[in-house]
């Protein structure tokens, strides 16, 4: 679930706002968006994928934590934007796809004779 937007790294792009399939960002008036409806969150990260500095942290639990987490926890434990880095997402990373070297192609093709 959706836990923590890093107003000091937000650039107000919106992109969060815009790629989420739930709606629950809202836009904040200082352009940081807020979370109006983390209920709605369905733990899917694609938010954190998106954002393109890193401001976002989506928890792998389908609850929301007991305790908020503070900023400092975040990078300290390097987990905010950390979904975007493990597939690789952003600038100077290699992607997920380009690691993958699962011969698909080798198994859904009939076999020759
Ligand atoms: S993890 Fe998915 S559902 Fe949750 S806030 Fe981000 S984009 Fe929306
Ligand atoms: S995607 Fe990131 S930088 Fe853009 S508005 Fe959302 S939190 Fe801010």
């Amino acid at each position: 679930m959706i836990e923590f937007v890093s107003a000091e790294r937000c650039v107000g792009c919106t992109l969060c706002v815009k790629v989420c399939p739930t709606n629950v960002f809202d836009k904040g008036e200082d352009g940081v968006p807020t979370l109006a409806r983390q209920e709605d969150c369905q733990t899917c990260f694609i938010c954190e994928a998106y954002c393109p500095v890193d401001a976002l942290y989506v928890a792998p639990f389908a609850e929301p934590l007991d305790v908020s987490p503070q900023e400092e926890e975040l990078i300290e434990a390097k987990l905010l934007g950390s979904w975007r880095e493990t597939i690789g997402w952003g600038k100077g990373r290699t992607t997920l796809a380009e690691l993958d070297t699962t011969p698909f192609i080798d198994l859904i093709l009939p076999q020759r004779r």
